[in-house]
């Protein structure tokens, strides 16, 4: 038996909640997918500050219930403890849950998935097999949702904010912070939040830092670091926390055979986030892992516009070509990824390299179609740098890729 639905939802995070809430009250039949067994995402395991508007930020856990709870006033059916497993036609998932295997067709589906972190394996880390090991979002739900202990010193890996992040839920846990170990050769995060790690808290931040060794049978008892003179040490820990370093949680594109973008790891998407495949949409962290609570909403506010539209329009793939939009290096990568002259969502980008008061110029097959200089001193690694899309109408939909470049 396949159930029928309007618009199912895959993920529960702020992207995902906020697209059935604004699809909800245009009078729907919204269904959000929640594999885990609480609704709101990555937000409901950071049990820091930060989220929301400032300077009414709230905890990751009342925000996410802020979104779930709006998600389903306006009449949303959010099922937590549900995954979609794979598809079962264009527009129709196989699921299973508490009840047991299920399959739901829509006329629109909204990819909201999110992103993951590389774990250990994936970074190639060599060394033991050790107990004391954790990802980020491993240690958060071992200490927030399961009140485990975690250790008692931890290393973390990474010095972006999510480290941050990450250390003061180790503090949080009763462990001492070790030390926070980036490769990069200045640290990452916002020159206040590394100042207070380092200054209030006492924590080394230590830049041109590669962890090449875990060691410990057992329980992790320390991990070997080389320096950037070549120096080894071996900082004494029984737990290591590996931060960072997301990639979008594309499982389902992939399975799909919707086009990836080779930038972001996560599905292409157009200025309406729609995919390659009619009728499914994309937003959030599955998107470009990842950004700010924020910037996933927005997307799915977003997201839901262009949805609510299909769902009203006789003939909704009858919309114009999407050329593939390129990011050249230094750029990383942005979001979206694909453009067509309709679209109006300012670009995200990300740069490999500090930039100093960075200039984007936008091309097309050698024309030019846009030149911004940025209102910024110095572009950094691990923020994002925005463009406006006020130049879409001058693309040619029948011309080649257009590319964004810096000088
Ligand atoms: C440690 C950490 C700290 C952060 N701190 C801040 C902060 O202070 N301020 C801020 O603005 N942002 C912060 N962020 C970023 C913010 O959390 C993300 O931008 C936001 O959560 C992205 O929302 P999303 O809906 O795209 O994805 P997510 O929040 O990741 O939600 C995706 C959901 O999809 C579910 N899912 C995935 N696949 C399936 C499937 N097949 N079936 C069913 N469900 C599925 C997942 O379980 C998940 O719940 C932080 C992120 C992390 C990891």
């Amino acid at each position: 038996m396949t159930r029928e639905v309007d618009v199912l939802v895959v993920g529960a995070g702020p992207a995902g909640l906020l697209a059935a809430a604004r699809l909800a009250t245009t009078g729907a039949r919204v269904e959000v997918l929640e594999r885990e067994r609480w609704p709101g995402g990555a937000p409901a395991h950071c049990a820091h500050r930060g989220f929301g508007t400032w300077p009414h930020t709230r905890t990751g856990p009342a925000h996410a219930r802020l979104l779930a709870d709006a998600a389903v006033r306006a009449g949303a059916d959010v099922r937590t403890g549900v995954t979609a497993l794979d598809w079962a036609g264009p527009r129709t998932l196989a699921t299973v849950g508490p009840g047991g295997a299920e399959t739901i067709a829509a006329r629109a589906v909204l990819l909201a998935t999110g992103a993951r972190e590389r774990p250990r394996a994936a970074r190639l880390v060599p060394g033991t097999r050790p107990a004391g090991v954790y990802t980020t979002g491993e240690l958060q739900r071992a200490v927030h949702h399961y009140g485990q202990h975690i250790g008692d010193r931890a290393v973390i890996v990474g010095a972006e904010a999510v480290s941050h992040a990450a250390a003061g839920t180790v503090r949080a846990a009763g462990a001492e912070v070790v030390a926070l170990l980036t490769e990069l050769p200045r640290a990452p995060a916002r020159p206040a939040t590394t100042l207070n790690t380092r200054l209030r808290h006492r924590t080394p931040v230590l830049t041109g830092t590669t962890v090449t060794e875990l060691l410990g049978h057992g329980r992790l008892s320390g991990v070997r670091v080389r320096h950037r003179d070549g120096r080894t040490v071996t900082l004494r820990c029984d737990t290591v926390v590996f931060t960072g370093d997301f990639v979008p949680e594309h499982e389902l594109a992939r399975r799909g055979a919707l086009t990836l973008d080779p930038g972001t790891g996560g599905p292409a998407v157009d200025g309406a986030l729609r995919t390659t495949r009619p009728g499914v949409f994309a937003a959030g962290s599955v998107l470009h892992a990842v950004e700010s609570a924020a910037t996933a909403a927005r997307e799915g506010a977003h997201a839901a516009t262009a949805v609510h539209h299909r769902l009203g329009t006789p003939a909704p793939d009858d919309r114009p070509a999407a050329v593939p939009l390129l990011a050249g290096p230094p750029l990383l990568r942005v979001t979206p990824n694909r453009v067509t002259p309709a679209d109006r969502l300012p670009y995200l980008l990300r740069t490999a390299i500090p930039l100093t008061r960075p200039v984007l110029y936008v091309t097309q097959d050698g024309r030019p179609l846009h030149r911004a200089r940025l209102p910024l001193t110095t572009a950094v690694p691990h923020r994002p740098l925005t463009l406006t899309a006020r130049w879409t109408h001058r693309v040619d939909p029948g011309g080649g890729p257009v590319r964004v470049t810096v000088a």
